[in-house]
């Protein structure tokens, strides 16, 4: 193709992209939505590479969230944010070296009356107020005591009276089915740490459940199993958003292809792709002050679509002008 054709362009990346250039320069590309990474900690990543390199907004998905309430509210990446790791007494990740006391609360009291030391309400409240927008727990029984399902019950229904949907890190045997049987909203990892049967993973989509995909932070079969896992969920009709964990481990600040790749690979191409980076979730509504620009060429094939997103950058909308077709 020489020239973008808007109707190839629509069938290949879905309804709202559209061949376009820069305002200034001229540049050619094409124009999509935001672009949100919907899982990344903030205090450990340089941010300022994120827009420079394809991502308009980010959820931080365990902060302090004193330092998380400070932070201006203009400028990109637009920033969404948990908050503190809610866990158990004991629990991971606290102690853990990347982890300072700030940003993890531990849970001793499932009560949900406010100003109980250590209870459920004491601990969402504080998030609550200091503008959380989603609430995180862990499960992690492969590295220390985790909460009950009454306790977790607790947090989710607080979480609920306050309009926050819950995110869960599970990890260890038998950590999926606990966060299911609480109703958590929302997986801050595919399952990685065990295969799941077809009757969780129906069980997760009835939930409506979005799973947000770090799948390129594994390797050997906690990958394979992550890969399977969200493969399934998508062919069942689960909600599947892009998200990286960055922070963890050494990686350049922006878009991963790596993470495209690998959900790519587990069948999420295409549209479809497009939609896990373009889905504003846990906001409502993506911000419309900006765009995503790719320069160049656009794809012709479904396999191409990775790597050519990796020259992903944001720009102001005013900055990109649509071709009139
Ligand atoms: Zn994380």
């Amino acid at each position: 193709m020489t020239h973008a054709d808007p109707f190839a362009i629509r069938e290949l990346l879905g309804p709202h992209a559209a061949p376009g250039r820069r305002a200034l320069t001229g540049e050619h590309g094409i124009v999509l939505p935001a672009f949100t990474d919907h899982h990344v900690h903030l205090h450990l990543i340089e941010e300022q590479g994120l827009a420079a390199h394809g991502v308009a907004a980010a959820l931080d998905l365990g902060g302090d969230p004193v330092a998380l309430a400070r932070r201006p509210r203009e400028g990109f990446p637009r920033v969404s944010y948990a908050g503190a790791f809610l866990t158990a007494p004991g629990g991971y990740p606290v102690d853990r070296s990347w982890a300072p006391d700030g940003i993890t609360r531990e849970i001793s009291d499932p009560s949900t009356h406010p100003g109980v030391p250590g209870g459920v309400a004491t601990v969402v409240d504080e998030q609550a107020s200091c503008g959380a927008s989603v609430i995180k727990v862990v499960l992690n029984s492969a590295a220390g005591p985790v909460l009950d399902l009454a306790t977790l019950r607790a947090v989710v229904s607080c979480a609920r009276e306050r309009s926050l949907p819950v995110v869960a890190h599970v990890e260890g045997d038998g950590m999926t089915r606990l966060a299911l049987d609480a109703g958590v909203d929302a997986f801050a990892h595919t399952p990685f740490s065990e295969w799941l049967d077809g009757a969780s993973i129906a069980r997760a989509v009835a939930l409506r459940q979005h799973w947000i995909s770090t799948l390129a932070i594994h390797d050997g079969v906690d990958r394979e199993r992550a890969a399977i896992n969200l493969a399934t969920f998508a062919q069942a009709g689960g909600r599947v958003l892009y998200g990286t964990d960055l922070g963890n481990g050494e990686r350049p600040v922006g878009i991963q292809v790596a993470e495209l790749a690998a959900l790519d690979a587990a069948g999420i191409r295409g549209a479809a792709l497009i939609a896990t980076l373009t889905d504003p979730w846990p906001v409502v509504e993506q911000t419309h002050a900006v765009a995503t620009f790719v320069p160049g060429t656009a794809p012709t094939t479904l396999d191409e679509i990775p790597a050519w997103l990796g020259a992903a950058t944001v720009v102001p909308d005013e900055e990109v002008v649509r071709d009139e077709h």
